[in-house]
């Protein structure tokens, strides 16, 4: 009994640490609609439901409009959870999901781009926590689409629970499980009709963390758009970053290629994570394309790298 309460407290706990990522900012553009209410979704861990549900779901279901975020680039997510849109006329790319409670809204704001959900034929994700992945399957049974991922990501989606070695195991919800996951590794590229879409290891936040990177053309100006992964170094209690082999290392690999690769235009799982909402709400008051960024995917490693090496220090007890 107290064991179970202890449980929900922790669920309590994660829903609001998952991301952990300001949203007040993003309030400002919200569309004015409410969240869906209540959740109709059984939140479980290993299985078995959870006492409590998830806190933050019913913040993360409000809806936003969808924006284009350029050329053929789709933003068509929450107002707090990403779900990017790559058009083409061969098919489009889905890059993280969601819940699953908000598929219904998502699959209006693709039909609301001209895009019809049907036509998606791959559905890559950030990282599989249930705030970006839940999702996913209920997107690749839509019309049989591709799902590919980096081989810990792809264990966890087949299984649907949480590898014992994400640095939130034990608090993180499980995931309807999606069959067949095409393994792919960091460097390797993913094509769609002439869509070609990069995948960079960018591990921390979960082993498997997925930075996706593409070039969307308006017009042909072309720009490099990084979707980068979170890079927040949140776990649940006992679970050390600096005990994981290898880790720390490959941490830092990550943040110095986000440093180095192609990015014209920085977007994140969080909107609020790189700001998107004051960015957009700043163009459309100038009057010009304030989403270009060429140093947002550096300052952003750069921001993780210092968050993860004060959570080394912290670790080690200095
Ligand atoms: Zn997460």
């Amino acid at each position: 009994m107290q064991s179970r309460r202890v449980k929900a407290k922790l669920v309590m706990l994660l829903s609001s640490v998952i991301c952990l990522h300001t949203t007040s900012a993003s309030a400002q553009v919200t569309q004015g609609a409410k969240p869906p209410s209540p959740v109709p979704t059984t939140y479980t861990i290993g299985g078995k439901p959870v006492a409590g549900g998830c806190e933050s779901c019913a913040e993360w279901s409000i809806p936003h409009a969808p924006v284009k975020l350029h050329g053929n680039t789709w933003y068509v997510g929450t107002r707090d959870l990403s779900t990017i849109l790559i058009t083409s006329p061969a098919g489009h790319v889905l890059i993280d999901g969601g819940l699953s409670v908000t598929v219904p809204q998502i699959l209006a704001n693709i039909r609301a781009v001209g895009a019809d959900p049907r036509d998606i034929k791959l559905v890559l994700t950030s990282h599989v926590h249930y705030d970006h992945a839940q999702a996913t399957a209920a997107f690749a049974a839509l019309n049989g689409a591709r799902v590919a991922a980096l081989p810990w990501s792809a264990r966890a989606l087949e299984s649907g629970v949480m590898p014992s070695d994400d640095p939130q195991f034990g608090l993180a919800f499980d995931n309807p499980k999606v069959s067949r996951v095409q393994v792919v590794q960091s460097g390797d590229t993913l094509r769609v009709g002439s869509l070609i879409i990069r995948a960079t290891a960018t591990p921390g936040h979960t082993p498997g963390s997925t930075t996706w990177s593409w070039q969307s053309c308006d017009g042909g100006k072309c720009v490099d758009v990084v979707y980068a992964d979170s890079q927040t170094p949140i776990s649940a209690d006992g679970f050390l970053f600096t005990a994981q082999r290898g880790l720390a290392e490959a941490v830092e690999r990550g943040h110095r290629a986000l440093e180095t690769m192609p990015c014209g235009m920085l977007v994140t799982p969080h909107p609020g994570a790189s700001r998107l909402w004051e960015r957009v709400a700043q163009g459309r008051a100038v009057g010009a394309d304030s989403l270009l960024d060429k140093t947002g995917c550096a300052r952003y490693a750069q921001r993780a790298r210092a968050a993860y090496q004060a959570r080394y220090a912290k670790e080690r007890g200095r």
